[in-house]
């Protein structure tokens, strides 16, 4: 029998963490950023690859997974790019009254932690997360935080937090050139741990407010400002991040096609870059060897989150 959202909780859990994650363009933006919930040892709810965090509701949006198998694929190693892609696809179950969805690209990683995680891109631990300081500077401030080196997303990040997952209890991942992942038994205190770990940040660093992202036709007027500010050639040539390179190629900095994702995220890449300027902090941009490993995900099964 299938999986019926309207007999359990859980859907309406998932859909609460994914609505304060995904209305906060400070935690994430365009397709970035995902919500998971554990329904029992073996069964997840997970965002589905390419729906927005602020879309999942209780009545679809996320993919019903056979996790315990993600598990163990880890475990064992997960293999390749795509043939661990292919996996994770394949432990999606039915959900009643639900379109078949396919689940996000880093469902890995969240088969891995606690009952509720709540992973986000957010510019304020990817300040610590992109500068030479922030490593040392996130030591001090969470001294039982994970911190995770660089990755490619996909099977790499997996093995990489599967070193250090539990499978119980509070914990806070830092991914270099990435984002934040919190985990907890509960939504509530995994929504509590994630608006604490940004808000340390934000009053450790005295961080400036987040400027609100315009909706515009093409480039919003911050954005064209900044971009010139920059400079064209020094935001194409300098990675910071895997959303970095996947939306704000050449011709999304020529305002062209969709902009409401390319805004929110070029509204995230100048925050993180004027902040790390104020603070003095030397910018950590992804290396040639990852950007062209980036280069090669987007060409193949990776694209949404
Ligand atoms: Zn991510």
């Amino acid at each position: 029998m299938p999986f019926d959202p309207e007999l359990d909780e859980a859907p309406q859990l998932l859909a609460r963490a994914a609505g304060a994650a995904g209305a906060r363009p400070d935690l994430t933006q365009g397709g970035g950023g995902n919500v998971s919930f554990k329904l029992s040892g073996e069964r997840m709810l997970v965002k589905a690859s390419g729906v927005r965090l602020k879309d999942v509701t209780p009545a679809g949006g996320y993919a019903l997974v056979n996790y315990g198998n993600i598990r163990r694929r880890i475990a064992a190693g997960p293999g390749g790019e795509n043939e661990f892609s292919d996996f994770i696809r394949a432990q999606a179950l039915p959900v009643k009254g639900a379109k078949p969805a396919v689940p996000s690209i880093e469902t890995g990683f969240h088969a891995l932690l606690n009952t509720v995680v709540i992973h986000t891109h957010s510019v304020y631990a990817n300040i610590l997360n992109m500068s030479a300081e922030g490593y040392a500077l996130g030591r001090e401030l969470f001294p039982a935080a994970e911190f995770v080196s660089y990755k490619s997303p996909g099977p790499q990040l997996c093995s990489a937090i599967n070193d250090r997952a539990r499978a119980s209890g509070p914990q806070v991942f830092f991914l270099a050139n990435h984002g934040l992942a919190v985990a907890h038994a509960g939504t509530g205190g995994a929504l509590e741990l994630n608006e604490r770990v940004n808000e340390t940040i934000r009053r450790g660093l005295s961080l400036p407010p987040y400027p609100g992202v315009e909706p515009a036709a093409g480039l919003s007027g911050r954005n064209a400002a900044r971009l010139a500010h920059y400079g064209r050639n020094f935001i194409l040539e300098n990675i910071l991040s895997p959303d970095q390179f996947l939306y704000c190629g050449p011709e999304a900095l020529d305002g062209k096609g969709g902009t409401e994702a390319v805004n929110e995220v070029l509204t995230a890449l100048f925050y993180i870059l004027d902040c790390l300027k104020a603070l003095k902090f030397t910018p950590k941009f992804l290396t040639k060897a990852e950007v062209s490993c980036l280069g090669a995900m987007k060409s193949g099964r990776y694209g949404a989150k």
